[in-house]
């Protein structure tokens, strides 16, 4: 009998694709690929992985030709407004990465006066769903155009008043006589997958990845942070270590009202927070990245 191995969809090249990769690996998961550009295979868990477009991760995963995907929340939101899956594939978890925004964008001589403004135009867009419900929760009414790529140069030629597209630096859109004018979509790289039941061995298999991938998430952020401070600033101190948990106190060689402060943060540690922590009569503090966790 075969062994069960679970299937993940990531984009083979472009904007998720580093990043899917670097996900696995920090999860302990190396992607061994052979000749086949199309598969590759984990090591270190019963693991295999499909390289593809983006587009099509969200079809794969719902129609079960992969278990679970990594895909931009964009993509898979529009593939389910899109309705054309009885079932499509659910969201598992929020990754944090390829961050981006969907944004209308109109021409530069344009009064910008709300979405109002939109009424009766045409938007060039390869996110109909989205900009449809954009326009639907603003009460206007307007028609999305569907076009796969360059939607920058629509208004241009004339094919459509305004976009609606990805933007990162809006110099694409400068350059084409374009600006920003609101924000449709807030997107990042998620895990989705496949809505029906997995098999107990598959379930097992899930369940153990998901654990690693939760555990990446929350050390990415997650830092340990060691101080001497005097004995009586501990309650002080334990307010301002951010999502941080009863902190250990050590004593210090030689005693004295001087203890060892450590503990764990789950957010982020920044300069004014030092900067208070020093206030409060800590010295030596250390701020160490934390590779792994488990809770
Ligand atoms: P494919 O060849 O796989 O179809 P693509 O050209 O459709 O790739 P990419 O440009 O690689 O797609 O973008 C993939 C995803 O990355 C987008 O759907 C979006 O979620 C995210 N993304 C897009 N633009 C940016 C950006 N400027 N910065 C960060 N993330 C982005
Ligand atoms: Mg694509």
């Amino acid at each position: 009998m075969s062994e069960e191995r679970l299937r993940i969809a990531i984009q083979k090249s472009g904007r998720l694709a580093e990043e899917s990769v670097e996900l696995l690996k920090n999860c302990g998961l190396t992607i061994s690929r052979g000749r086949d550009t199309l598969y590759g295979r984990v090591q270190e868990m019963p693991i295999d992985v499909l390289l593809v477009r983006d587009d099509d991760i969200p079809a794969f995963v719902a129609d079960g030709a992969c278990d679970i995907g990594v895909v931009g929340e964009n993509v898979a939101e529009e593939d389910r407004l899109a309705g054309a899956r009885e079932t499509p594939a659910e969201l598992v978890a929020r990754l944090g990465f390829s961050r981006c925004r969907l944004m209308l964008a109109a021409p530069k001589e344009w009064a910008w006066n709300g979405p109002a403004s939109l009424e009766g135009k045409r938007i060039a867009t390869s996110y109909p769903g989205l900009t449809r419900r954009f326009l639907a929760a603003a009460k206007v009414k307007a028609t999305p155009v569907m076009m796969k790529g360059s939607v920058e140069v629509a208004p241009r030629l004339k094919i459509a008043d305004a976009v609606c597209d990805i933007v990162s630096t809006g110099a694409t859109l400068d350059a084409n006589g374009l600006r920003p004018v609101a924000t449709v979509f807030e997107s990042e790289a998620v895990l989705i997958r496949n809505p029906a039941s997995f098999g107990p061995a598959k379930q097992t298999i899930f369940e153990a990845f998901m654990k690693r991938v939760e555990g990446v998430m929350a050390s990415r952020e997650a830092k340990y942070v060691m101080m001497n401070a005097p004995r009586s600033a501990v309650p002080a101190i334990t307010e301002v270590l951010p999502g941080a948990e009863a902190p250990t106190v050590l004593e210090l060689a030689g005693g004295g009202d001087r203890v060892a402060i450590h503990a764990v943060c789950r957010e982020s540690v920044f300069w004014t927070t030092l900067e208070k922590l020093k206030r409060l009569g800590a010295s030596a503090i250390l701020v160490l990245p934390i590779e792994k966790m488990m809770a």
